[in-house]
């Protein structure tokens, strides 16, 4: 049975669920299909358009492992690897660096069996392990790197009514669709004095990631990177979002077949790991930070041994990571890491 014709069934039997339990079954169906990816799938990521991406992510690792004494082993730990384009980019770019490549021991976060194979494909003879989270992951020094994770996991949103704040539902409208409904009454959010309509969200799941990274490299030490697209400072609003063949679809149609995301509230996952004892810089724009670290020198250098169709492909390919109308300012990168260790580069002179 199709997840839209199982959860239909379960709401009719059972009443309305949680729009946090719909997002969270319909992303894990969706990726279990495996078929997001690249311009024949709903979307293009960062490391698919461009090599720079995880090249520069490759080589930011390699001088932060040099910032933490070498450590040797050290766990390379990518959070929802996707095809695992970024992570073969970037272990390509560190075998400039030698003794970190001999000092990785990776380690992907990835549940659908489909992307574990495409990842695998992609890294070759490397050797690596696979985990469904972040806790399985053996102790030790460790960096991890995130892209566009943080938007996959599942979100809850309340809305204000006349009578209150109530938990946003999914139920089955009379031509049974799917339609958002009032839940049962909630406690007041953060935006309390907001007007009847407004609509907060918050991620349980992102808040309790951040916050295990947080404990981890606290407390074992190392450094993580996140990129994602979402918003600095919280704020009320309905961010939820589905795409499909690269245009924006109904959140609550087709689950499973679409991909469904939110924003990340950077700001939550700032308070989340600062708590459990990690220092927090950024978030800062993901042009700005590749930029400082070279993205475009290192496409200036790819674009002299490439082929005239190559280069065209590489230089479109970086202005669309850093310019401000493309993936520039949306997408920003946070750094969460040991209270002990420099900023890492790209983050120095950042609060
Ligand atoms: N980082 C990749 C893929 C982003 S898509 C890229 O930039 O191209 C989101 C990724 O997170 C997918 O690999 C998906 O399977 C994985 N994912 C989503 N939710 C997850 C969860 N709860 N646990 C582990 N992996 C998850």
């Amino acid at each position: 049975m199709s997840l839209d014709a199982a959860l239909k069934r379960r709401i009719a039997e059972d009443g309305p669920i949680p729009l946090e339990t719909f997002m969270a079954e319909a992303v894990d169906a969706y990726y279990a299909r495996g078929a997001a990816f690249g311009r024949e799938g709903d979307f293009v990521t960062a490391p698919e358009v461009c090599q720079v991406f995880g090249e520069i992510i490759g080589l930011w690792a390699a001088v932060v492992w040099q910032s933490m004494g070498c450590p040797a082993p050290v766990r390379l730990v990518e959070l929802g690897p996707g095809r695992g384009v970024l992570m073969a980019d970037a272990l390509r770019a560190a075998a400039k660096v030698p003794p970190f490549l001999a000092a990785i021991d990776l380690h992907l976060v990835e549940r659908s069996p489909v992307l574990r194979q495409a990842q695998k494909a992609a890294l070759g003879e490397r050797p690596c392990r696979w985990h469904g989270d972040l806790s399985q992951i053996p102790d030790g020094p460790a960096i991890v790197i995130a892209n566009e994770f943080f938007d996959a996991l599942p979100i809850r949103q309340v809305e204000r009514t006349p009578d209150g704040w109530r938990r946003r539902d999914v139920g089955l409208d009379d031509a049974g669709a799917f339609v958002f409904v009032a839940g049962p009454q909630m406690p007041p959010p953060d935006f309390a004095d907001a007007p009847v309509g407004t609509i907060v969200e918050d991620s349980p799941a992102c808040a309790a990631v951040a916050e295990a990274l947080g404990r981890r490299l606290a407390t074992q030490g190392g450094v993580a990177l996140v990129f994602d697209y979402g918003y600095e400072t919280s704020a009320p609003g309905d961010t939820l979002q589905a795409v499909a063949r690269h245009t924006f679809a109904p959140p609550l149609e087709r689950p499973g077949e679409v991909d469904l995301t939110a924003h990340v509230d950077f700001a939550r996952l700032r308070t989340a790991a600062e708590a459990a004892g990690a220092r927090v810089l950024g978030p800062v724009g993901q042009g700005r930070f590749l930029t400082l670290l070279g993205a475009e020198q290192r496409a200036r250098a790819l674009t002299k041994v490439a082929t005239p169709e190559q280069a065209v492909r590489i230089s479109s390919g970086v202005h669309r990571l850093i310019h401000p109308a493309e993936m520039g300012t949306l997408f920003k990168t946070t750094t969460i890491f040991h209270p002990g260790l420099p900023p890492p580069p790209g983050f120095e002179g950042f609060a």
